[in-house]
């Protein structure tokens, strides 16, 4: 059985997830805006699961959109809100998500003005100089990851909104997908206006995420159709995804202590471990991580060739981001980062969740030294 160390690209849905889920595939039939005894019910499982999400991130349940992902939910939250900027004006970080940053660039070609925070060599969004990144051009809307998907480094959210908003910035938002789950997150301590969050990277469903939003905020639907989600999502909701996706919230919510420190010691001893390899790079290893998350390269070892050696031994990782595993350029985070691109070609991800295993770990490290021992010597030398 291969041993699954692929958490941030999806997570195992989890049992009990699913058990909220079945009856709701299999049995209740109905639409939740239908007034009969089967819509009733619908209606009352999407208001609990909207309630279970709402308290994982300390906001009240009318600020829950319910989207298909969170690709759904970062392009919303631009594009919903774009309209009620003046002149557009954008502003982000060059490591987000592919989710967010095509959105960004579609919206610069037909004319918006988009700006970049910058990247240090550790991965996180540099506070130093922002106020005058800020002044020129003044950005409208900014928005920054709580987590990085690929190096896991967190990002100073709360520190950057405070800063824009003095600036004048008039909507931040936050793509927390990768951060829900696995550390604590409050909307209102970010300081944001939207909050994008995915149901699949913290045990819940596949196609199901929402954007979280501030009251009262101006906001247009991109799906224009019936009135769900308060007009501002159109379409039959999902009720068994958007169940699956409250009690995967709940889990998290009720966990979250003991899942931090248990994936924190499965990496710590991985990562203790890895350091055995003559030359090995932890990337983001100087900023703080979300628990679960190593993000390294062997200098010597070409990062996809590893991962289908890997894949070969029983172990399921990721080279760069997994969501852009075809393409064999550079990941752009380690790009922002300035890492070279020799070395961010040997980049390979490890990210742990609550099933895995210290032995697993292990095995891991055993089948890694095990494939470097099999490369002729001349090549298992790091060059310095
Ligand atoms: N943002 C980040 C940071 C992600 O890692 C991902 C998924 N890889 C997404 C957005 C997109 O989420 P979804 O898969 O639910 O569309």
């Amino acid at each position: 059985m291969t041993v699954y160390f692929d958490h941030n690209a999806s997570s195992p849905l989890l049992p009990e997830a699913l058990e909220v889920m079945l009856p709701l595939f299999s049995g209740r039939h109905g639409n939740a805006s239908s007034l009969h005894g089967s819509g009733r019910l619908l209606r009352s499982a999407i208001e609990s699961a909207r309630d279970q999400v709402a308290r994982l991130v300390g906001v009240g349940p009318q600020q829950v959109i319910f989207t298909s992902g969170g690709t759904e939910a970062n392009n919303l939250a631009l594009k919903g809100t774009v309209d009620t900027c003046a002149s557009p004006s954008l502003m982000s970080s060059p490591i987000e998500h592919a989710s967010l940053l095509e959105p960004l660039r579609q919206l610069q070609r037909k004319g918006a003005q988009l700006s970049w925070l910058e990247v240090d060599a550790s991965g996180r969004v540099a506070l130093e100089g922002l106020a005058e990144r800020l002044a020129e051009p003044q950005p409208e809307w900014l928005s920054l990851q709580r987590a990085n998907n690929e190096t896991g480094v967190l990002q100073p959210v709360a520190e950057v909104a405070e800063i824009a908003r003095r600036q004048g910035v008039r909507l931040l938002h936050c793509d927390a997908t990768q951060a829900a789950g696995k550390i604590p997150l409050d909307f209102n301590e970010l300081g944001v206006d939207l909050m994008t969050l995915s149901a699949h990277k913290f045990g819940g469903p596949q196609g199901m995420g929402a954007l979280v939003i501030r009251p009262g905020l101006r906001f247009e639907a991109l799906l224009a159709g019936g009135p769900q989600e308060q007009q501002r999502r159109a379409g039959t909701e999902n009720a068994a995804l958007i169940a699956g996706f409250g009690k995967a919230a709940e889990m998290a919510q009720n966990q979250l202590p003991e899942r931090q420190a248990f994936l924190l010691e499965l990496r710590t001893h991985f990562e203790a471990r890895l350091k055995e390899i003559d030359g090995v790079v932890i990337f983001g290893e100087a900023a703080e991580r979300l628990p679960n998350t190593c993000f390294f390269a062997i200098p010597f070892y070409h990062g996809e060739t590893l991962l289908m050696e890997l894949d070969k031994a029983g172990f399921a990782l990721a080279s760069g981001s997994a969501c852009h595993s075809e393409v064999t350029r550079p990941s752009h985070v380690l790009t922002a980062m300035g890492v070279d691109e020799d070395l961010a070609l040997n980049a390979v991800r490890a990210s742990f969740g609550m099933e895995n295993s210290l032995q697993q770990v292990d095995r891991l490290i055993d089948a890694l030294h095990n494939r470097i021992n099999q490369l002729p010597p001349a090549l298992r030398q790091h060059s310095g």
